[in-house]
């Protein structure tokens, strides 16, 4: 039985320390008496030592949006792996569409990023999604494979048993609306069958595979209600201490 899991990404929305304080104590408050969900929370890099005092004690974890490639050496800019353990991340997002359009990000360097997590004890967050273009022309399912054997190249079972995989449609983030409930079902089995072919039916079964774009109250339920959306990743409607806590709720079966 996979437990299931919501978490938010604050991105840059959140951009002052103190406000970052402020929602992961709200946040964390909200859901207090939540122990079905597992949640987490992932603020930008210099945040996390003070919201990681925050949320020290609760039930929601922390981690970060980013690693870098490399273990350490001459890369300026980047937040080595062993930093983010040292700060207690639970949790590494990698390969956000953001990343790959913005920052040049290429699979082989997010599978560098995914077995440095993995290395560290961190939970790795792997991202992928079609394009709209994508979606149009048919060949979704052709980017999700390639991205996917690309991020996963190279682990080993054990490994597996720890990644997350997050399936974000390019199309849907940032949107009013979140895709189709029926149409991430669909693309959730479709992970899941590709992982049976790399790694076997137990793998498959129990890897956690969550849906991220537009994720609101609302959508969540429907969402939540399909056998293979193990949990949700949240973006801008998990800025709000109730909104979380109704998609937490959502994720739990529990909405009036
Ligand atoms: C995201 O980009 O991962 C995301 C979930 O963003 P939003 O919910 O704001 O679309």
């Amino acid at each position: 039985m996979r437990r299931k899991i919501v978490g938010s990404s604050w991105k840059t929305h959140i951009y002052s320390i103190y406000e970052g304080k402020k929602l992961a104590k709200e946040i964390s408050e909200s859901v207090k008496d939540v122990d079905d969900v597992d949640m987490f929370l992932l603020p930008t890099f210099p945040m996390i030592p003070l919201i990681s005092t925050t949320l020290a004690n609760t039930n929601v974890s922390w981690g970060a949006q980013n690693i870098s490639f490399a273990e350490k050496g001459a890369y300026t800019g980047e937040v080595p792996p062993q930093v983010l353990r040292e700060l207690g991340c639970k949790y590494i997002e990698i390969g956000h569409a953001e990343r790959r359009t913005y920052f040049n990000e290429t699979n082989m360097t997010i599978n560098k990023k995914v077995k440095l997590a993995l290395n560290h004890g961190m939970i790795p967050i792997v991202c992928t999604g079609e394009t709209a273009e994508d979606k149009e022309q048919n060949i979704g399912k052709i980017r999700l494979t390639t991205e996917l054997m690309w991020m996963l190249d190279g682990l080993d079972e054990e490994d597996m048993r720890k990644v997350i995989i997050a399936y974000e449609p390019i199309w849907a983030i940032g949107q009013t609306e979140a895709a189709d409930e029926n149409y991430v079902e669909d693309i959730h089995v479709f992970l899941r069958n590709r992982v049976e072919k790399e790694y076997g039916k137990e793998i498959a079964e129990n890897i956690t595979i969550i849906y991220g774009g537009s994720v609101d109250p609302e959508n969540a339920v429907k969402l939540m209600s399909k056998d293979n959306i193990d949990g949700l990743f949240v973006g801008r409607f998990g800025l709000k201490a109730e909104n979380f806590r109704k998609i937490v709720d959502a994720a739990r079966g529990k909405v009036e």
